[in-house]
């Protein structure tokens, strides 16, 4: 039996704002198959994204949501853990949002180990807010702010999460559909800060600009460029130029930062 998309949608939301070709749809895809594998009560389960195309997805979906400021989302993400440590905290949003203009909340929300899933959907661009470059802009690509060609080297997201202290830390690409629930998933079922990056598409701002001829060669490419994270560690560094490694990166057990404070509290008052 086909997976009942419907039964998480907000009908009255759609038709939604994406392109045609626009990865952000098999990433919400992915999302809610993910939601779904790990029986999450729709009462109990909060959904927040900053600014921008891939933090419109909140707002299709039927939880409890906040489409919040630009690159705050992490941040109000924190205060409804914090304040509501029984719910399960989830994150959408893009690279621009994610590692630009959130970067410091991003940085500290893996720092803490605090206990949400970060889905970041990083297509290499600021979609939304008129094609600018990004962290995640590759070197020498065009952007609307970089005709020229990027001259800046590149934020690997999920080295970042890792060495800010993510606890949990996935990759996968919008052409591997089957994998992006999976590993959504394995992140909302680990306790402490789960970061799952998905590189994605957007043929509109950066595909058009790097000569992408179309979606379907923009989906080729992470196909071709795809290493599973097994295979990886038999490869040399030489061999694995260009590649992106996929699958579950680090995942450790840590304290998780709710728990952890709880217990401070719980001492001051028996002072
Ligand atoms: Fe997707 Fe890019 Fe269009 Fe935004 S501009 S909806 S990221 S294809
Ligand atoms: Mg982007």
């Amino acid at each position: 039996m086909s997976f009942d998309y419907d039964k998480y949608l907000r009908p009255g939301k759609l038709p939604h704002i994406w392109c045609p070709g626009c990865g952000h749809g098999i990433i919400l895809k992915g999302l809610l198959r993910a939601i779904d594998a790990c029986e999450l009560n729709k009462d109990n389960t909060a959904i927040v994204s900053g600014i921008g195309c891939a933090s419109r997805l909140p707002g299709y979906v039927d939880f409890n949501t906040l489409h919040t400021a630009h690159g705050r989302a992490a941040a109000f993400a924190t205060g409804i853990k914090m304040a509501k440590p029984e719910m399960n905290v989830l994150v959408v949003g893009g690279d621009g949002d994610g590692v630009a203009i959130g970067g410091n909340h991003f940085i500290h929300a893996c720092r803490r180990n605090i206990d949400m899933t970060y889905v970041i959907c990083n297509n290499f661009i600021y979609g939304m807010t008129g094609g600018q470059f990004s962290p995640c802009t590759p070197t020498g690509d065009r952007a609307s702010t970089t005709p020229y060609g990027n001259p800046d080297p590149v934020f690997d997201i999920s080295q970042l999460a890792i060495g800010a202290g993510a606890t949990f830390v996935a990759r996968s690409t919008s052409f591997h559909a089957a994998q992006i629930d999976k590993l959504i998933a394995e992140g909302i079922r680990h306790k402490g800060m789960a970061v799952i990056e998905i590189l994605d598409d957007c043929p509109t701002t950066y595909g058009r600009r790097n000569k992408f001829r179309s979606v379907v060669d923009m989906m080729k490419r992470f196909k071709e460029q795809a290493v599973p994270v097994a295979k990886a560690e038999k490869m040399s560094k030489e061999e694995l130029d260009g590649k992106i490694v996929t699958g579950i990166l680090h995942r450790e057990e840590r304290p998780e930062y709710c728990e952890q404070y709880a217990q401070v509290v719980k001492t001051a008052r028996s002072l």
